[in-house]
């Protein structure tokens, strides 16, 4: 019967999600500003999964370091083609998941131009941010028969350990706290304003609103965007009519500061203490995803305000997608040999490998059942 086969189906499905771990690690390639100097580009796009970067200081083969990812976009990719292969991260919240997208990379790399878009983004430019709920928003309508969704944004940025709200009109910051325990609604800083969306046009609003208080902060601090962490969270809360039941699911889309290293030499005072701030969170988040993806019994979720607020959303039947931003031209050669070093951490490839040839065919063999299951569910609607 439909309700068997349905369960059945889901079981599958979080069977195949446990096989294959929760943890994705894309890799963007960003293009060269100038457009011209394809042959001063030291990372070459060598198919949907791999990568080689060339050391300009080393010859022949020793300069070649090769990567291997979920996913790699060339940067030739578009905004649509990057969303492709990550709407189904998205809209798992519509049926209770947990789910966190973080930007990472050197500043201008493009984490803004990934989740965000350019300045005067189209429809072709916007990022995953305005995709990913605008997706949610059509899904839901195309369910409105089954469940009723309500779909709620809040906007807080993360500098210096300090949380604030972005989507407060008058900017003005206001240290927030972020509840540790137990979290009503699912809301990590229930002090944060939550604002409930149901068209393109509200997330537009939401979206100038929480960017241009994010900028307000630069005036006074000089390119503040790329010090602090962005988090947009989505809460999605949705009713089944027909049995009367709730579940929540949240999306938090982040774009985190850069992560370059900063010459300790050469800074002081906000300068330094800041870019200590960064090193410190990105590090704790990197621990954290790495601990989750060796399936460790510690996750250091303590160390950071960033893996504080996610915690509930990193880890257990959550599902975390790292896209890891890389500028290819010859003078990021250092940041962006840094930068894969952390994405390849990150997505614990050293477990993976030995793992791989038996679970690839149990994946494959469940996906097929899955299929099988999905054209049986078909025939009798
Ligand atoms: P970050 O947020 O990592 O500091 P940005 O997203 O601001 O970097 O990108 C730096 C610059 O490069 C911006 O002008 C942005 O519009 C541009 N850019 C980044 N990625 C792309 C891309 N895939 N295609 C076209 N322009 C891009
Ligand atoms: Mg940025």
């Amino acid at each position: 019967n439909y309700q068997v086969v349905i369960a059945e189906n889901k079981k599958m499905f979080n069977e195949i999600q446990e096989l294959k771990g929760n943890i994705r690690v894309y890799c963007r390639i960003r293009p060269s500003v100038s457009g011209k100097m394809e042959k001063e580009s030291i990372v070459e796009h060598v198919g949907e999964n791999d990568l080689v970067v060339a050391n300009p200081s080393k010859e022949g083969k020793d300069a070649i370091r090769s990567f291997k990812f979920n996913r790699v976009f060339s940067s030739a990719a578009t905004q649509a083609e990057v969303y492709y292969d990550i709407q189904d991260f998205t809209r798992s919240v519509l049926d209770g998941y947990d789910v966190c997208i973080f930007a990472y990379g050197q500043t201008g790399s493009g984490k803004t131009y990934t989740m965000t878009g350019p300045n005067g983004a189209t429809s072709e430019t916007i990022g995953v941010n305005y995709r990913a709920l605008n997706d949610l928003f059509k899904i839901s309508k195309s369910r409105e028969n089954l469940v009723e969704y309500e779909i709620g944004v809040q906007m807080v940025e993360i500098y210096n350990e300090q949380v604030r709200d972005l989507l407060i009109s008058d900017g003005s910051p206001k240290k927030l706290g972020i509840l540790t325990q137990s979290r009503p609604n699912g809301l990590a800083v229930p002090d944060a304003s939550l604002f409930p969306v149901k068209l393109p046009s509200d997330v537009i609003k939401l979206m100038e609103i929480g960017l241009k208080n994010r900028a307000i902060g630069a005036t006074a601090m000089n390119e503040r965007s790329s010090r602090s962490h962005s988090v947009v969270s989505v809460h999605v809360t949705g009713k089944d009519l027909k049995t009367g039941c709730t579940m929540v699911g949240n999306l938090h889309l982040v774009d985190l500061a850069g992560s370059e290293r900063v010459d300790r030499s050469e800074v002081t005072g906000d300068r330094l203490k800041e870019a200590q701030h960064i090193n410190k969170s990105l590090s704790a988040l990197g621990d954290v995803i790495f601990a989750l993806s060796q399936k460790s019994s510690h996750i250091p979720y303590r160390n950071s305000k960033l893996t504080q607020l996610l915690q509930t959303s990193l880890g257990g039947q959550a599902k975390t997608l790292m896209m890891v931003q890389i500028n290819s031209d010859v003078s990021s050669y250092s940041e962006t040999s840094s930068t894969l070093k952390f994405a390849e951490r990150v997505s614990g490839v050293e477990l993976g490998a030995a793992r791989s040839s038996k679970e690839g065919k149990d994946v494959r063999e469940m996906i097929e059942q899955v299929s099988q299951l999905k054209s049986t569910i078909l025939a009798k609607d």
